[in-house]
């Protein structure tokens, strides 16, 4: 069958209609309330290929070695083409056409991707996620066929491979849906989403429903009580924009909204009673609380669509019991939070780190970008030296592995195989071990417990430094990434950039920066990551291989390192930036590419001037720069007239340099404070302009995790805040708060 509809489709049909076609029909076959739709099924897109030719045609170009960049962006290129222009057979041609027709009244239909090859862990890996809003019967076709050729990005070939899938052995269905012209719209959890209490909670705002699930529209709150159906609590918010279809062009737009409707409630009784109805018999339906998307359009509710809440927490919290002696040994910096037990391993050499084995406790005078794997292995990590913003502490923090930094004598007080319980919040290391915890899994422990994501206007990101802390970074449920450092994929390699083109010769180097890249991008896709380029300082890249190179200053800290120092080695900075152009034409469109440690105009200038020339569109592309300097802060201007997509506070080395404190410097560590009147004036001072340019602004520093920091940024309306992965759902909540402290205000 070239095309199924709704109404025939239930949950088993996953094969033929791909996941989301199927779960749509499964609510149409329960009687709910869902926009008419028809499948263009898995076989259509099976006899397309059979019929055209194509099968064969696209194996032999998809026999390519995916690790050789070019070759896999040429395979990518030319599989789409085949797919783009192919004409359909008549007979499919026919029938979609005429199944359009059914839907009367040439409507504007949603066309959208549905993978039907469940057992790959996230369709959005595999090219599946295409969709195209507003097409109308002229474009239905094509948009079909862009559904398809979605197969072929060079990201969904590369992740086939990786993964062992046949590349022919994958089936695409397409769902054509009647676009709903949503007056009002939102989203309801049909059972209290952290403890299942029997209360439904709705959040609703103007226009479509992109704006809500999005985030970018504050929406209205209302609770109800589930059983007598009393409207229990209604929090009304500001709403500035609703997001619509322009009359005229028929795309999807951000619209202000009218004065006089920003502060009026968007649901009346009657429709909060409807659409808790509906919520009853979907939980129902499934038997589990759903997460329901909903639409109002004419006064008729819509479902878009409901996912199970699958994080409900039951209540089983036990308190840690811990069964130590008691006995403090050493203590330090709690650097990365959570306790941890097993046999102490010190570590020497390099060549120990054999002995580290699953849940053993790491021991060592510092870690090194060597460790990264021993470290994942450990359940503990203790060390003699390093602060805060040490390799040990980013590392650590980001594989989610609690750490006691910088005690200075673990190494000689503690002995091998000693067992011993780390505290990485209070800083402490005992003897003993507690009893034995649950395997630890530290991609769950990032996993919000409860699925309602604080609603923000305000994004919150979070920062990656190792491309191994990708996955979990992820599942904090951040925006996107705010700060992704490449220094630490340059340490990983052990050698200085210039010593391993020596070696491994240019193209090497750009792919290593791809590759550790895209670790990153593929987990966020489609969520924006923020890349930055290196920020090399002597000092630190002189203990690598070829390091003996590295020149000497009297002040590393005010020398020769971020954008200064890539002017001025323009070879490697052309080779980063290749990596970037070569990102994009793989499709990674959420990679976004920013400068460290610029000065002024004439620096962002030069950067731009010198992204373009490795072929990056810096009229398309976001690209941005740090403020890291006073003399940037004052150049908020020039960033803008530039043509900078947004600024980002690096607020470590802003306090630094603003007053006079090194920041590695222990002597002086009272004295770093980065809300301190004259780090926050500059900050405030950013703001403004960019504000008035239409910039974003945002911070990576580590005092984004600060409480106050994130509510005087969220006051002075600063677009973005990127937080260290154990701190986004702390700042997602700070910023809800001061948001609606701000909206209170202003109604009272
Ligand atoms: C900063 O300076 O705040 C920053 C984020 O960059 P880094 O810590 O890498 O210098
Ligand atoms: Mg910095």
């Amino acid at each position: 069958m070239p095309v199924r509809w709704l109404v025939d489709i239930s949950a088993e049909d996953v094969p033929s209609v791909g996941g989301k076609g199927a779960s749509l029909g499964e609510l149409t076959q329960a009687g709910l309330p869902v926009p008419s739709a028809f499948v263009v099924t898995a076989d259509t897109y099976r006899t397309f290929l059979e019929e055209t030719g194509l099968d064969e045609e696209l194996s032999d170009v998809l026999d390519v070695d995916v690790e050789d960049s070019a070759a896999l962006a040429d395979a990518a290129a030319t599989a789409k083409e085949l797919v783009l222009d192919a004409d359909l057979p008549d007979e499919v041609a026919e029938t979609v056409l005429a199944a359009y027709d059914d839907l009367g009244d040439a409507p504007f239909v949603a066309v959208r991707s549905s993978a039907t090859a469940e057992d790959l862990p996230d369709a959005s890996f595999a090219g599946q996620q295409e969709t195209y809003l507003n097409v109308t019967r002229e474009d239905l076709l094509d948009r079909v066929r862009r559904c398809w050729a979605s197969l072929f990005t060079q990201r969904a070939i590369y992740y086939r491979e990786e993964q062992g899938f046949e590349h022919d052995a994958v089936d695409i269905a397409v769902v054509v849906q009647r676009m709903v012209d949503a007056e009002k719209s939102g989203v309801m959890f049909t059972s209290h989403p952290s403890t299942g209490a029997p209360t439904t909670i709705i959040e609703a705002a103007w226009g479509l429903g992109e704006g809500v699930v999005s985030g970018s529209v504050s929406p209205d709150n209302y609770v109800l009580d589930r059983k007598s159906g009393d409207v229990t609590d209604v929090t009304v918010a500001e709403k500035k924009t609703l997001i619509t279809r322009d009359e005229a062009t028929g795309e999807t737009v951000e619209r202000d909204v009218p004065p006089e409707r920003r502060e009026e409630r968007v649901l009346s009784e009657a429709e909060l009673e409807e659409l808790r109805k509906l919520g009853e018999r979907v939980e129902d339906h499934y038997g589990t609380p759903q997460d329901v998307e909903w639409a109002i359009a004419d006064g008729e509710v819509f479902m878009l669509q409901s996912r199970p809440i699958t994080t409900i927490d039951d209540g089983a919290d036990i308190a840690e019991e811990t069964a130590t002696d008691g006995e403090s040994l050493v203590s330090g910096l709690g650097a990365s939070p959570g306790i941890a037990s097993g046999a102490a391993r010190i570590v020497r050499g390099l060549d120990e780190l054999d002995k580290v084995g699953q849940g053993d406790v790491i021991v060592t005078e510092m870690t090194t970008p060597d460790m990264v794997p021993a470290m994942k292995r450990a359940s503990g990590i203790v060390t003699d030296e390093g602060g805060m913003t040490s390799h040990a502490a980013i590392v650590s923090r980001e594989l989610g592995v609690p750490a006691v930094l910088g005690t200075g004598s673990a190494t000689t007080v503690l002995t091998d195989d000693q067992p011993i319980t780390i505290d990485g919040d209070r800083g402490t290391v005992e003897a003993g071990r507690a009893e034995p915890d649950e395997q630890r899994e530290p991609v769950e422990e990032a996993r919000p417990t409860t699925p309602v994501k604080p609603m923000t206007a305000t994004e919150v990101k979070v920062n990656v430094s190792i491309p191994e802390a990708a996955e979990r970074a992820a599942a904090t449920g951040a925006d996107g990434v705010g700060l992704l450092r490449t220094e630490h994929m340059i340490l990983s390699t052990n050698q200085t950039p210039e010593r391993y083109v020596e070696k491994h010769g240019a193209d090497a180097y750009t792919d290593e920066l791809v590759q550790g890249i895209r670790t990153v991008a593929d987990e966020f896709y489609p969520r924006p990551v923020r890349v930055r380029t290196l920020d090399a300082p002597t000092d630190e890249f002189r203990q690598l291989e070829g390091g003996e190179n590295e020149p000497h200053e009297h002040n590393p800290m005010l020398g020769y390192r971020g954008l200064r120092r890539s002017l001025e080695e323009r070879e490697l900075f052309e080779l980063e930036l290749a990596a970037f152009a070569e990102l994009y034409e793989m499709g990674y469109d959420n990679v976004e590419v920013m400068f460290p440690l610029v000065t002024d105009g004439r620096d962002a200038e030069a950067a731009r001037d010198a992204l373009a020339e490795a072929g990056v569109d810096t009229e398309k592309r976001r690209w941005g720069v740090m403020v890291e300097t006073p003399a940037a802060a004052l150049c908020a201007e020039e960033f803008c007239e530039a043509g900078a997509s947004f600024v980002s506070f690096g607020t470590n080395d802003l306090t630094q340099y603003t007053l006079a404190v090194d920041r590695n410097n222990e002597l002086v560590a009272d004295r770093f404070d980065e809300l301190h009147p004259s780090v926050l004036a500059l900050i405030e001072g950013v703001i403004e302009t960019c504000r008035e340019h239409d910039v974003d602004t945002s911070i990576c520093g580590q005092a984004g995790s600060k409480p106050e920091m994130v509510d005087f940024l969220v006051e002075r309306g600063v677009s973005s805040i990127s937080a260290n992965v154990d701190a986004v759902r702390d700042v997602q909540h700070e910023a809800k708060r001061v948001e609606q402290r701000l909206i209170l205000d202003d109604i009272r």
